[in-house]
């Protein structure tokens, strides 16, 4: 691009507003530096829980905005049930004291997050619900959605609730967001969800940019190496055989029960393979505690930590799995790496991403799901 056309460019500016969700933070400064490398300027405005730190993207500017409620002193996303991470408190919050600045007449395109498939799915609730499918029962677990094949029953992307009417609700209104905006910009890109792109844009008709993955094409990642803990990763990862490590990670909000941290515990040790395994505080409901001696039998086979780098571990030459929920960043970071996944969806989208991993990579031997 020439210097002038630069210039110009970087006169406008695009603002952008993440959900507070690393999963939708990540893609989003993602995309912000692919916007900046093509000359614009970038604001991102962020709430004050789970704010990104500005010292790491200096490129851009940041912009704390602050909650709607006259009067109210607590920041709203500060409240418990928001901080234990229930999904619809935030997207409650967020739409009640966070909208305001945005209702102006400025032009608004949308960033989805998750796969193209799973908006399909989204998309297709009313129809699902008119056919019996939604609300799931039991019985029907695995019976095929005739409607949205390769999908069961058990895949749709439904969040647990006691209010399913909200849920119906949300995703309803995601749906008319994407509708009535400028255009959907999708971590994705076409040779992965061609087919999904063209259903969905028929009935969206808005402009779709499948322009992922942008952690390949933009120079702003979300986390690079900043700590002891990741040096000793990559310490402990140069130390194992090519292609032997099997990496288990499951994003930053999923929660598992002990009964279920247990049998992962077990299964990676009787697995035989090196074993990276990340349990972030918050993974396990209740108590997470693992065998005495577990550890001691392990040795140097395996290693727990915190948190991991997980574009350098995924990228490293010792890895050869990675159990993962199926999260939409850490299926596209796998995919590009070539990584075999094993696939143990949590909840959501994921769910929809573990049944298109499975049957798209049928061929490889490694792969299975629940
Ligand atoms: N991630 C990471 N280290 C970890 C776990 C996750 O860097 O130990 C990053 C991962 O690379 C991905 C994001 O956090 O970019 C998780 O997003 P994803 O959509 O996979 O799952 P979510 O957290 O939204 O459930």
């Amino acid at each position: 691009m020439r210097k002038k056309e630069m210039e110009e460019r970087r006169e406008r500016r695009i603002i952008m507003f993440p959900l507070p969700l690393t999963g939708h933070l990540n893609p989003m400064i993602e995309l912000a530096g692919i916007f900046h490398h093509r000359g614009f300027s970038v604001t991102i405005l962020h709430t004050s829980f789970n704010s990104p730190d500005p010292s790491r993207h200096p490129r851009f500017t940041f912009r704390t905005i602050h909650h709607n409620k006259e009067g109210e002193e607590q920041d709203p996303l500060s409240q418990q049930e928001v901080r234990a991470m229930d999904l619809f408190a935030l997207i409650r919050v967020m739409k009640q004291s966070y909208a305001e600045p945005f209702q102006v007449g400025v032009p608004r395109v949308v960033l989805r997050t998750t796969s193209v498939a799973s908006v399909c799915a989204f998309a297709a609730f009313p129809l699902l619900r008119e056919k019996g499918y939604l609300p799931i029962q039991d019985y029907t677990l695995d019976d095929p959605v005739i409607e949205l094949p390769p999908l069961k029953v058990k895949d749709l992307p439904v969040i647990e609730t006691k209010d399913p009417e909200e849920l119906y609700r949300i995703m309803k209104d995601m749906v008319e967001g994407a509708k009535s905006s400028s255009g959907v910009i999708w971590n994705t890109f076409e040779d992965l969800e061609r087919l999904q792109l063209i259903d969905l844009s028929r009935n969206f008709q808005v402009p779709f940019f499948p322009i992922g993955p942008f952690h390949k094409y933009s120079e702003d990642l979300p986390s690079t190496k900043n700590n002891k803990e990741d040096y000793a990763i990559t310490d402990w990862l140069d130390k194992q055989e090519p292609k032997s490590v099997v990496y288990a990670s499951f994003g930053s909000l999923a929660a598992i029960e002990e009964k279920e941290f247990l049998e992962i515990a077990w299964g990676l040790r009787n697995s035989e393979q090196p074993f990276l395994w990340v349990v972030r505080p918050g993974l396990v409901r209740g108590v997470e505690w693992l065998p005495c001696g577990f550890m001691e039998n392990i040795g140097q086979k395996g290693k727990i930590v915190k948190w991991a780098n997980q574009l350098e571990v995924l990228a490293h030459p010792s890895l050869g799995a990675f159990w993962t929920h199926c999260g939409w960043n850490s299926t596209l970071e796998s995919i590009c790496e070539g990584i075999p996944m094993i696939c143990t969806p949590c909840f959501t989208d994921q769910r929809v991403s573990a049944r298109y991993i499975v049957r798209c990579m049928a061929s490889w031997d490694n792969v299975g799901t629940k």
